[in-house]
């Protein structure tokens, strides 16, 4: 299996020790402990971190910090994203200082977005979802990187001379200078929030999926090449993706894999009917047997975002594994709470705007 992570591809990651191994990045087991107000730490959906200590001490000594995100605006705000819309959230109740770049220059040119396009669904999909979900203005830098502070360019330009051009090349594999320019933007995304004109050096955490591993290990390479910038190499933690409702992995461009959190929640939950569950071939034998939860793309979304509670988790686990639960109540059941809490956030997706605004004039 070639193992080489493309932030612009598909990556299904089947076991995920090997690629920590293989990239060197360190477990979360003892971050899981300690921070388990957050579901994804909780539960192991984020499973790696690179030097996550810095950020750890930085939240339990009331130090500074910041964490940096980016979105690519290419299609609808769906429940994979959300995971990093909480992680956010999560972040700033932690005091951090919140960076979020629109990735509209990547989107056009890796995915031949016209600009104007980007701009709306960053801030129609994106951002409003992210204020729905519970993100304040406070602390908030929200930029695109087409319009954005003379620094920030400036900072992408040095950063070129940094790295070369096979040094690129094993890490992104084949590239085309859309997969350069793209790069060097990521850089300048997650470093620039240390640079003076942004509150100056101190820890940064970029949380990610596995696929976006590439630019962290670019950016923390030049990070510690960059001279008179004193910079702290940024962190990372790695989180698991969801599956989509088909299995495989939930896609913006697929209208069956994902559930939308701008869509008609009726017309939402009721994808969750047909999706790919962990029942038998027939009602005797699942009796008889049990389903296969960990196989069960409903049962992972209500591990993920709809059962908060973990003893209500761990019922429905065993209730399934014994045969108790059957996947026709079962779906009937995660259809309800989904469509229930897509009707509310449609109502807090009405009320961003004000939100939106304001984040949007503080750049
Ligand atoms: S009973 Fe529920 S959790 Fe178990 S396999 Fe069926 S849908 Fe999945």
């Amino acid at each position: 299996m070639d193992e080489r992570l493309d932030p612009w591809g598909s990556v299904e990651v089947a076991d995920y020790e090997r690629l920590m191994k293989k990239f060197g990045i360190e477990s979360a087991v003892k971050y899981q402990k300690k921070f388990n107000d957050l579901i994804y730490f909780r539960r192991g959906i984020i499973f790696g971190h690179r030097d996550f200590g810095r950020i750890a001490d930085a939240i339990e000594n009331r130090k500074r910090f910041a964490m940096m995100t980016g979105m690519m605006p290419s299609g609808t705000f769906h429940l994979g994203h959300k995971m990093v819309a909480d992680e956010i959230i999560w972040f700033q109740k932690k005091k951090a200082d919140i960076f979020i770049c629109a990735a509209d220059i990547e989107s056009y040119l890796m995915r031949d977005m016209p600009l104007d396009k980007a701009r709306k669904i960053a801030i129609e999909e994106y951002l409003t979802n992210y204020v729905a979900l519970g993100l304040k203005p406070e602390n908030v830098t929200f930029w695109f990187q087409s319009d954005y502070k003379k620094e920030y360019y400036r900072l992408c330009d040095i950063a070129a001379k940094e790295v070369t051009f096979n040094e690129l090349k094993g890490i992104y594999g084949e590239l085309t200078n859309g997969k350069i320019i793209s790069a060097l933007k990521q850089v300048g995304d997650i470093l620039h929030p240390q640079l003076k004109e942004f509150g100056g050096p101190r820890p940064v955490v970029v949380p990610v999926g596995t696929d976006q591993d590439p630019h962290l290990r670019l950016s923390r390479d030049i990070s510690s090449r960059l001279q008179g910038f004193n910079m702290i190499p940024p962190s990372a933690t790695y989180h698991k993706l969801m599956s989509g409702l088909q299995g495989g992995k939930m896609s913006s461009s697929k209208p069956d894999s994902y559930i939308s959190l701008s869509g008609n929640p009726k017309t939402e939950s009721k994808k969750v009917l047909s999706a790919k569950t962990g029942g038998r071939a027939t009602l005797e034998e699942q009796k008889k047997l049990g389903g296969i939860p960990e196989q069960c793309v409903v049962y992972e979304m209500c591990f993920y975002h709809l059962v908060e509670d973990d003893k209500e988790l761990e019922e429905m686990r065993s209730d399934c594994k014994s045969g108790k639960l059957l996947c026709g109540e079962c779906k009937k059941k995660c259809s309800e709470k989904l469509e229930k809490f897509l009707a509310e956030h449609q109502k807090k997706r009405v009320e961003a705007g004000k939100i939106v605004e304001k984040i949007l004039k503080q750049k």
